[in-house]
């Protein structure tokens, strides 16, 4: 017979969503119960966010190892060794993901392996092997993430890889086609250039990173191309046909017929959320035609005790959106009036250079008809940016003209990952653009870049005319 355990506070999935959640619980006096297919961490800690940037920095120091001679330095004989590479990838998420195992010791939350799928309101069903195991919950928060889409005329295979498999090949390819030119194919085929394979991009729409203004994906566009990769929007990937020792892959560009030949094809056109083999429609949980689940500011589904958080739910598929809403739903369940506040959720783009984007850009301000302001400062008039040889892009700030108050920034260029933070506080805060104008910033730091962004859209800069 099936054993059935009473619990408290059940959380299905340990990625970014579910483990800070079940944190947050435990902080909060719960007893939480965490149960996990895979591995503790998921898909950002195994196969996503930590992975790529380890890859994404190996990548860029060969790449730079090869080009400090404008600067004197001549490096010889440099040399990749993927499988190195990979023991090195493989070490970093051991580290973080051994992290949240005492994390979770640490906070007393058990962590129970196997697959949860709903039996009714308060139960499920935790599926090991041949071990089946029933647990009753009070409250449940669902984080089961999400995982690649398949394109039917290129199904998965040893030729057609995920992400997934890509961030694991052990011998670096001669040549791929990357399907799909949003983050997570720039940011792979990006590497993969770095490293020396022959490179395609097909992306449908009219740019590379669709969803960024123009002005900041022209950069990476540019970068690119230097890199040697060949990039194809308006491009529609149609078959592909397998040879002895790779694929041919058929795709309509701009409305004319081309076939591009790679080793392989990395097929990056998006996610699609886990929801569909947990039961939730069985048991009367609301979701969208896409199978997100429906939920309210604090993460609340239509069943009053079942929360749902991160990949599965609307908005931008990130990581730290997910920890955000498991915060936001552990300290709903503890009883805490917590919601959601998504206007200021950073988007970055782990490209070269890379791209950030936290609150409004123009176009949206625009369609929204706020009366803004917005001021630029390049790179290229920074000392820092100079110094570290990336005086390429810029720090943009757009306010409400009436107030001052910070509504958005867009940054391409050095450090741009690090640099929104800044902006994404101010937002928060409400600061002004007087607030940042005002804020003593390092010289020379690239910080200084917000800082005169800022002066800019006040009108009176210092180091730009
Ligand atoms: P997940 O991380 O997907 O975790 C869900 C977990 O639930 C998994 O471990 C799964 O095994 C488990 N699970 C599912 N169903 C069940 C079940 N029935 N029973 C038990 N367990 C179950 N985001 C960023 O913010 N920054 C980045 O730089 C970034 N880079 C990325 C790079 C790549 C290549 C990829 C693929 C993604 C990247 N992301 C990045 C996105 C990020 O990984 C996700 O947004 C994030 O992992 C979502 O967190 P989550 O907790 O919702 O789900």
């Amino acid at each position: 017979g099936e054993f059935t355990t009473e619990v408290d506070v059940l959380v299905i999935g340990a990625g970014p969503g579910g483990y800070v959640a079940a944190i947050r619980a435990a902080q909060l006096g719960k007893s939480v119960t965490v149960v996990e297919k895979g591995n503790v961490g998921g898909v950002c800690l195994n196969v996503g966010c930590i992975p790529s940037k380890a890859m994404i920095h190996a990548a860029h120091t060969y790449e730079h190892a090869q080009h400090t001679s404008a600067m004197g330095i001549t490096m010889e004989n440099v040399k990749v060794d993927m499988a190195k590479v990979q023991e090195w990838k493989a070490g970093v998420v051991k580290q973080l993901t051994g992290g949240v195992s005492q994390l979770f010791k640490g906070n007393k939350i058990q962590v129970i392996e196997g697959e949860a799928l709903f039996v009714s309101e308060n139960e499920v069903r935790v599926f090991h092997g041949y071990d089946v195991n029933r647990y009753r919950f009070n409250h449940c928060i669902i984080a089961s993430g999400s995982r690649p889409i398949e394109l039917p005329a290129f199904p998965f295979g040893p030729r057609v890889l995920s992400s997934t498999e890509a961030l694991a090949l052990t011998e670096l390819p001669k040549s791929l086609v990357v399907i799909g030119g949003g983050y997570i194919g720039i940011e792979l085929g990006t590497v993969f250039a770095k490293f020396g394979t022959k490179v395609t991009v097909l992306e449908g729409s009219e740019q590379i990173l669709p969803g960024f203004e123009p002005e900041m994906t022209r950069l990476v566009d540019r970068k690119l191309k230097k890199l040697g990769v060949d990039i194809n929007t308006k491009a529609l990937a149609q078959g592909m046909e397998e040879t002895a020792n790779g694929v041919i892959v058929k795709a309509e560009v701009n409305g004319e017929q081309k076939s591009f030949e790679a080793e392989y094809v990395l097929v990056t056109v998006g996610r699609r959320p886990n929801t569909d083999e947990l039961g939730l429609r069985e048991v009367g949980i609301n979701l969208t035609e896409r199978g997100l689940v429906v939920v309210d500011k604090q993460g609340r589904t239509n069943l009053p005790n079942v929360y749902a958080i991160g990949d599965i739910v609307a908005g931008p598929a990130l990581a730290h959106k997910a920890s955000y809403e498991g915060k936001v739903a552990a300290e709903a369940i503890a009883g805490h009036p917590s919601e959601v506040d998504y206007k200021a959720i950073p988007a970055v783009v782990f490209s070269d250079p890379e791209i950030a984007s936290v609150g409004l850009n123009e176009k949206e301000a625009k369609e929204k008809g706020i009366d803004y302001v917005s001021g630029r400062f390049p790179f290229a008039a920074n000392g820092r940016a100079l110094s570290v040889n990336a005086g390429e892009g810029f720090v943009k700030v757009i306010a409400e003209k009436a107030t001052g108050l910070v509504l958005g920034a867009q940054i391409v260029g050095p450090e741009a990952s690090n640099i929104v933070a800044e902006l994404g506080l101010a937002i928060e805060m409400g600061a002004t653009l007087e607030d940042i104008a005002l804020t003593i910033h390092a010289h020379p730091t690239l910080g200084e870049a917000t800082m005169e962004a800022a002066e800019v859209a006040l009108g009176n800069p210092i180091h730009i005319v």
